[in-house]
């Protein structure tokens, strides 16, 4: 199922190159594959979207997990 945050998210639209090979296998993997592995939806969802860094990418979850440690504190 395809992310819900897919049309406002920055990265999706401004950062990644969908054409290239990794973004093509972000793109599949996480956009319209599962969001909910995503780092950037896992945030967005937890402490909102406005949290969001812009280069937070998709597989950084040991970042994502830090900001959402900092968020806790
Ligand atoms: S990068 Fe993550 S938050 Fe953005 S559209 Fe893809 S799955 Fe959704």
């Amino acid at each position: 199922m395809k992310c819900e945050n897919l049309r406002g998210c920055i990265f999706y639209n401004d950062k990644m190159d969908i054409e290239s090979g990794l973004g093509q296998l972000y793109k599949r993997k996480y956009c319209e594959g599962d969001k909910t592995l995503c780092a950037r939806y896992i945030v967005a969802n937890e402490i909102g979207k406005e949290n969001v860094p812009a280069d937070l990418y998709p597989n950084m979850h040991e970042r994502a997990e830090k900001i959402l440690e900092e968020n806790r504190k």
